[in-house]
């Protein structure tokens, strides 16, 4: 018997984060797009995605990398709405903003603080003794 051949407008290597979000980025732009994930493992026993440990935050300084990094917490934050089917529940993926705290060495700061304030993050400034022993 002949393999079924079938044909998409737009084949996705890969069902991880990355090609899962393609492929809804790609349906939200041109919802008449037919569009394939090829995922050969549906256990994603050695995928990157399933290991994650589920932190976000803005961590480069470049502007494009702060726009993407605040995009996608907004879509975690809106993941249960916007992943929502019809009658089905809302998804929860369990997000919970704890926030991040950075300890920098003294003569670390002078480089941190432009990076966190350039990224619209929290900066204050203390200091502590170092133990004597
Ligand atoms: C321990 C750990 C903790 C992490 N913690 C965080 C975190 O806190 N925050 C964060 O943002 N990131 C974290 N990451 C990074 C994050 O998990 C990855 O950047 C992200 O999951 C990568 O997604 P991906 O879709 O590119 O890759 P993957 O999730 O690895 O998906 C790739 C998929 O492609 C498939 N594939 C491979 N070859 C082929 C092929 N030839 N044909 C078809 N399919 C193929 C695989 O089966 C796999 O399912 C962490 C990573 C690890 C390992």
């Amino acid at each position: 018997m002949a393999a079924e051949r079938l044909r998409f407008d737009v084949a996705i290597i890969g069902g991880g984060v990355i090609g899962c979000s393609t492929a809804h980025f790609v349906k939200r732009t041109a919802p008449e797009a037919s569009v394939a994930v090829i995922e050969p493992d549906p256990s994603y026993e050695f995928a990157s995605t399933p290991r994650a440990s589920g932190g976000c935050r803005v961590q480069f300084t470049r502007p494009e990398n702060i726009a993407m990094s605040k995009f996608s917490i907004e879509f975690i934050r809106s993941f249960g709405t916007l992943m929502s089917v019809e009658e089905h529940a809302s998804p929860d993926v369990g997000w919970i903003e704890g926030g991040y705290l950075f300890i920098v060495p003294p003569g670390r700061s002078k480089r941190w603080r432009p990076t966190l304030l350039s990224s619209g993050q929290w900066v204050a400034t203390s200091s502590c003794s170092r133990p004597r022993s």
